[in-house]
């Protein structure tokens, strides 16, 4: 079964959340309700700040830790930007880049996506690579032509040799933040179309192997139907992320009578 090789990836993005102090709180609060599962991945992404104090606890629980952004260039003067040999010192194995928050608030480019993701892969820090449409160009019927152009653009160029060196998360602007999550068939007809994508420009294997996450709303209560799709292969989570009862919920999709 092609799904058993894609470790299911629940990753938590705190954005500009949580103090330092109730981030070690809520580590150890998710360890105790999750424990250190072995048939899936919990990976959390806070703060710059954080990532120093937080990469022990995290290490030590088991979870994996991931940088918001990162700048292309190893070194310079580039005021407030954070580098991907900073990241990696600071213990984090995966890297977000071109998340919506980024295009939209503070103009990220498509280009600039593209050069982050390769720099991210050449230092050996996996790319969580945010693609998605806007409410209105779903309504035009243009999900897949904007799907396609941010995929050819953030990957231009990229060599992929194994899955595990590349994440997208597919997350629909619309439902970020919003309450209002794509319905399963929805995410799941996304995703197929990115992995078919995948499978024309990489290696076929690989792209059977890659993980494609869904975010946008993801919540305890519309996480199992969404996992339950054969080709959602984790959850990135906002809003439902900063409450450790509530990620853990969402963790541990699929076990019922493990709610908290
Ligand atoms: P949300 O955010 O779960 O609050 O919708 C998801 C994201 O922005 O990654």
């Amino acid at each position: 079964m092609l799904t058993d090789v894609r470790t299911p990836l629940m990753a938590a993005n705190w954005k500009m959340h949580l103090s330092i102090a109730e981030g070690v709180a809520f580590i150890a609060k998710l360890h105790e309700l999750v424990g250190n599962p072995q048939d899936r991945e919990v990976l959390i992404a806070p703060p710059f700040t954080h990532l120093w104090p937080l990469r022990e606890p995290m290490a030590a629980a088991g979870f994996s830790l991931a940088a918001q952004n990162c700048h292309w260039e190893p070194q310079g003067a580039f005021t407030g930007e954070v580098s991907l040999a900073m990241i990696v010192e600071t213990g984090c194995r995966y890297v977000i880049v071109g998340h919506s928050e980024r295009r939209h608030i503070f103009g990220e480019s498509d280009a600039w996506i593209g050069r982050k993701t390769a720099a991210a892969l050449s230092r050996g820090v996996v790319p969580i690579v945010c693609i998605g449409e806007k409410i209105e160009e779903r309504e035009a019927g243009l999900t897949e032509k904007v799907l396609r152009r941010q995929l050819a653009s953030s990957l231009e160029g990229i060599q992929v040799d194994a899955p595990e060196q590349l994440v997208i998360a597919y997350e629909p602007v619309w439902a970020i933040g919003t309450g209002r999550t794509a319905t399963p068939v929805q995410a799941q007809e996304a995703h197929a179309f990115v992995r078919g994508w995948l499978a024309e420009r990489f290696d076929k294997a690989v792209a059977k192997g890659i993980r494609i996450l869904y975010g946008g709303s993801v919540k305890p209560d519309n996480v199992d139907d969404l996992m339950a799709q054969p080709d959602i292969d984790g959850a990135l989570v906002g809003g439902a992320s900063l409450e450790a009862a509530s990620f853990a919920r969402i963790v541990q999709y699929g076990r019922s009578g493990k709610s908290s």
